[in-house]
């Protein structure tokens, strides 16, 4: 780094400043440290010297001290008092015996002195050491300046020990240290004041840097005025056996290690572990039983009526079941306060309202079987919130690994979600059988993702009929697809499929298209077509741009207001009741008709719908069916009815097939019938048949 100051010699020369009034001694000095490389620049007086030294940098003065006018001990004098000057080397020229010069040359801040007459040969070698040694200080001066600096930056504690390890000195950074100050004190060694287990790691680091290590850290807590703190020493050698320990305290980092671990690894909502971690928690158990007896369990189950909360009561509502739900289970499953560590069981939340219990420590099949049974029976049921009282029910699916095949974490996660969607009123065990049907499954989905896209999808047409005169009032268009080996396949096989896999949404498209196609069609033929309903799946609703995808379709058939409506099942409504009120409202308002389908199958009740405004409710066929041998079936429908109508709702019972049922229906003055007594589904040109003639 100090090349710079001496580069400033003309092309890398040094350069020496001959300051004498005999000019002679000058005209000598110049020839002979020439002729050895060195540049000179002469002066007679040393107000001639001074002025060379403000303008010109020099490398080294060659100074007489007898000269008229400012004398050399004067001008050495200016001369060390100048900018940088403090380094410049000045060798005196001096009578031979005066000693006296010599020491008033010292004085004045000479480097070194050389007797007259001057000897030539040594004088080179005298400047060549003297600029040499002017080099090495100043490098010296940066480097300890730079060092001071870097000391002053730096945020740790930096102390001073010997080779033993005792403090010799220190300074500590200028805030934040505290009452820490005290484990670091001058005299002793650090194993006599760092906490009990970090004195002997300070020791095997000490001993590691005395063995050549050259460095050595370690790290330790303590608690400290300011609460738990932690520090990091790193000890290097110092070079004359001492050595040099940076200490930094990275609480703070610490913490923030912590809450990026917490962000990973823990739900925020229920401070439950998360997927991730339970993932990773059942990756170590199966890693762990490789090759032992020990069986591990994998229990997945879901808050059903979550969904339902949210829509009905609001998102801190539905945030308050879940955190009840998560400490009933963490009460009922989270294993034996006293259990071993590390500990064989792990209780999280997986997804919004999935939460998975791995136990390793239940013994045998029969054991899982009898534990599952409990935590389904404990964890559904009512929950309080407030005023409200909310019914849970939990499907829940396990996976038991017991050290046969390989397994991962993943597969074993897999197979207790596959389980649990195959569960309904029982716990229920991941077999090969529903390993079957998963892939038989996925099979199905590959041959409708085909069929869709080869245009093997078809619509039927149901009639509504008036209940009274059963005068045709409008359709319900269902999708078919005939499979070319199974032959016609239900879509309530089907569609679950299809929304799984995401195919529903083209397949919403093309019925939309076709029942617009065919009411223009029926036109064409010169029939007054009817209001054609359209079943429009959850995952339909979720899609940017339904409204303007609806108008578009509209728009591409000229279809009339009023001749579509769509139908939506109540369980849609509820799961998607945030956005759904307000693009329901944007479908009324391009002239789109909406029902209620399927109703009294899900959870919400006729005051729950006022938020739509739908303009249809359709009685679930259930409860038609009931009519005749339930009681209450009566009352339900009844009520329905009334409520309906009172919401200004029109009302279709859906699955009627017997005349004692229409009979009742029209007796409570429902409005319009859909069921097989009044007309199956048929094709469009049987539908046609059945038009008035325009
Ligand atoms: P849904 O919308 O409630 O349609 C009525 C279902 O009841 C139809 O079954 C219909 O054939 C059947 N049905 C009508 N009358 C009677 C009767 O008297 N007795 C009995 N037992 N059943 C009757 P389908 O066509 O099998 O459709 C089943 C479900 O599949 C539909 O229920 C609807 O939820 C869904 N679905 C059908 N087509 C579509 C579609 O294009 N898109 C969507 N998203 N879902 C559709
Ligand atoms: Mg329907
Ligand atoms: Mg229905």
């Amino acid at each position: 780094m100090l090349t710079n100051t001496t580069a400033a010699s003309v092309g890398g020369q040094h350069r020496v400043l001959v300051v004498d009034d005999d000019c002679a001694i000058r005209l000598h000095a110049r020839i002979i440290l020439e002729n050895s490389g060195i540049d000179v620049v002469e002066v007679g007086s040393g107000e001639q010297a001074i002025d060379i030294l403000k303008r010109q940098r020099v490398d080294a003065v060659l100074l007489d001290v007898r000269m008229p006018g400012m004398d050399g001990f004067e001008t050495c004098r200016q001369m060390r008092s100048m900018y940088r000057g403090d380094f410049l080397p000045i060798i005196v020229a001096t009578g031979l015996d005066d000693r006296e010069a010599i020491e008033a040359a010292y004085e004045a801040g000479a480097t070194d002195f050389i007797a007259k007459p001057i000897d030539w040969t040594q004088l080179k070698y005298r400047i060549r050491y003297s600029i040499n040694t002017r080099v090495m200080a100043e490098e010296l001066a940066a480097s300890h300046a730079h060092r001071q600096g870097l000391m002053q930056t730096i945020p740790d504690a930096v102390f001073s020990l010997d080779g033993k390890g005792r403090v010799t000195g220190g300074r500590l950074p200028a805030s934040g240290w505290g009452d820490a100050a005290a484990l670091f004190r001058v005299g002793y060694l650090l194993s006599e004041t760092l906490p009990a287990g970090a004195g002997g790691l300070a020791d095997q680091a000490v001993s590691a840097v005395n063995r050549g290590t050259g460095q050595a850290s370690f790290e330790f807590d303590v608690q400290s005025s300011a609460g738990p703190r932690c520090y990091e020493v790193n000890l290097a050698a110092g070079g004359r056996g001492d050595m040099i320990a940076l200490v930094r305290d990275f609480t703070d980092r610490r913490r923030a290690e912590a809450e990026i671990r917490s962000l990973a690894y823990f739900d925020r909502l229920t401070g439950m572990p998360n997927r991730e971690m339970l993932q990773q928690f059942a990756a170590d158990k199966l890693n762990a039983f490789a090759g032992t007896s020990s069986q591990l369990a994998l229990m997945r189950l879901d808050l059903q009526g979550l969904e339902y909360t949210r829509c009905l009561l609001g998102n801190e509502r539905a945030n308050r079941l879940l955190c009840l739900f998560s400490e009933r289970l963490n009460a009922v499953a989270g294993g034996p306060r006293d259990a071993p560590s590390p500990s064989p069981s792990l209780v999280g939340r997986v997804s919004d309202g999935g939460f998975a219990v791995v136990r390793g420590d239940l013994g045998g099949r029969e054991a899982v079987r009898a534990f599952a049974k409990r935590l389904r029976e404990e964890m559904a049921g009512s929950y309080t919130l407030g005023d409200y009282e909310i019914e849970v029910t939990t499907p829940l699916g396990i996976a038991v690994w017991d050290g046969g095949a390989d397994m991962d974490a993943l597969t074993l996660f897999d197979q207790a979600e596959m389980a649990m969607a195959q569960s309904c009123s029982t716990a229920t065990f991941y077999s090969n059988e529903i390993r079957d049907q998963r892939r038989k499954r996925a099979r199905l989905v590959k041959q409708l993702q085909s069929a869709v896209n080869n245009g093997d999808l078809h619509l039927e047409y149901q009639p509504k009929v008036d209940a009274g005169d059963r005068s045709l009032f409008g359709v319900e268009a269902l999708v078919r697809w005939v499979h070319p080996e199974r032959g016609a396949v239900s879509p309530a096989e089907f569609i679950p499929l299809a929304e799984e896999s995401g195919l529903i949404l083209s397949i919403g498209e093309f019925v939309l298209d076709e029942a617009c196609r065919q009411s223009r069609q029926w036109n064409a033929a010169g029939r007054v077509t009817v209001p054609i309903a359209v079943n429009f799946s959850g995952h339909q609703f979720s899609k940017k741009g339904l409204v303007q995808g609806v108008m578009a379709t509209l728009a591409k058939h000229v279809t009339a207001e009023g001749q579509i409506e769509i139908e939506l099942t109540e369980t849609v409504a509820m799961e998607h009741c945030a956005g759904i009120a307000l693009i329901l409202q944007d479908l009324q308002e391009i002239g789109i008709r909406t029902a209620i389908d399927d109703f009294g199958t899900g959870y919400s009740s006729l005051n729950n719908l006022r938020q739509f405004q739908f303009h249809t409710l359709k009685i679930d066929r259930s409860f038609v069916a009931d009519l005749g041998h339930n009681p209450s079936a009566r009352s339900i429908i009844r009520g329905i009815i009334d409520m309906s109508h009172a919401l200004g709702m029109q009302v279709v019972a859906e699955g009627v097939e017997e005349d004692h049922q229409l009979e009742y229906l029209r007796s409570q003055r429902c409005d319009l019938i859909q069921g097989y007594l009044t007309g199956r589904p048929a094709r469009g040109e049987v539908i046609q048949g059945l038009l008035k003639a325009a």
